[in-house]
């Protein structure tokens, strides 16, 4: 590898597909990329392994390893705590290998704090439209309506969170349409080629037409889920 590794943050609103396109990364190139297994006091979904979508642990656990500074940063997200262990990070880095995360914005904003450019290449990933959004994350049947809900509510202030970070915190906004693109896009990146076709302001449109469209589904979601907001 010419360039020294990175570490290489995806983050997305749930549903966005950072954790399909990490798993790509990893599984097409091996050799170039691992995979941080974060930690987190979320229910195992039927299919995840312990150590490897998640390090699944208790809240006494995960507070008592929080404490002792094991985590590179941390964050609740639907009620739940999620963090990136410093030792998976270390662990990928010291392999000679650029390291993947997947995490939600605030956790973003703390690890591009703590390895600030270029030692860090941070992208937020949005499917092409809302609509996409929801049919992905029905698709993936991995949450109740009322949890898919929820998540669509915290989705509106991860897109609002990330359009005032554009700059700041990401280096591309990344549409995920097709999924080997969206995958070439984030070597490219991750390889130092500006591959984001749009300038600062047109993100920032993008996102806040995401947000607007997004806020209109979520309005006939809870409608239909009977759920006040
Ligand atoms: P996240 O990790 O951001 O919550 P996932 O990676 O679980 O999102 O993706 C959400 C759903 O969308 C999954 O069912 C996944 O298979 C699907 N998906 C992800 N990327 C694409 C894509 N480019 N085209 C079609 N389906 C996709
Ligand atoms: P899920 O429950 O769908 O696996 O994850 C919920 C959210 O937590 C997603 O946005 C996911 O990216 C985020 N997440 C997963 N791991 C981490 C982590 O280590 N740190 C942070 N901050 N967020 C994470």
């Amino acid at each position: 590898m010419t360039l020294p590794p990175r570490v290489v943050v995806l983050a997305a609103p749930s549903g966005g597909g950072k954790t399909t396109i990490a798993r790509e990364l990893v599984t097409r190139h091996p050799g170039l990329f691992g995979y941080s297994v974060s930690a987190t006091t979320r229910k195992a979904r039927p299919g995840e392994r312990d150590g490897a979508a998640y390090h699944f642990l208790t809240q006494d656990e995960f507070l008592r390893r929080r404490d002792a500074g094991e985590f590179l940063e941390w964050a609740p997200y639907a009620g739940e705590l999620y963090g990136t262990l410093r030792s998976e990070v270390e662990r990928v880095l010291a392999s000679g290998r650029h390291v993947v995360l997947d995490v939600e914005v605030q956790g973003a904003r703390q690890v591009r704090k703590a390895y600030p450019r270029p030692a860090s290449v941070v992208t937020f990933v949005i499917p092409p439209s809302p609509r996409v959004l929801i049919e992905r994350l029905r698709k993936r049947r991995t949450e109740t309506e009322a949890e898919l809900s929820r998540r669509i509510d915290i989705a509106i202030r991860e897109v609002e969170t990330a359009r005032r970070d554009i700059g700041d915190v990401y280096d591309s906004v990344l549409v995920n349409d097709d999924l080997d693109t969206a995958v070439r896009e984030v070597i490219e990146l991750v390889q130092g080629r500006d591959v984001s076709p749009h300038q600062p302001h047109d993100t920032a449109n993008l996102l806040s037409a995401f947000v607007r469209q997004l806020r209109t589904e979520a309005a006939q979601l809870s409608q239909s889920t009977g759920r006040s907001r």
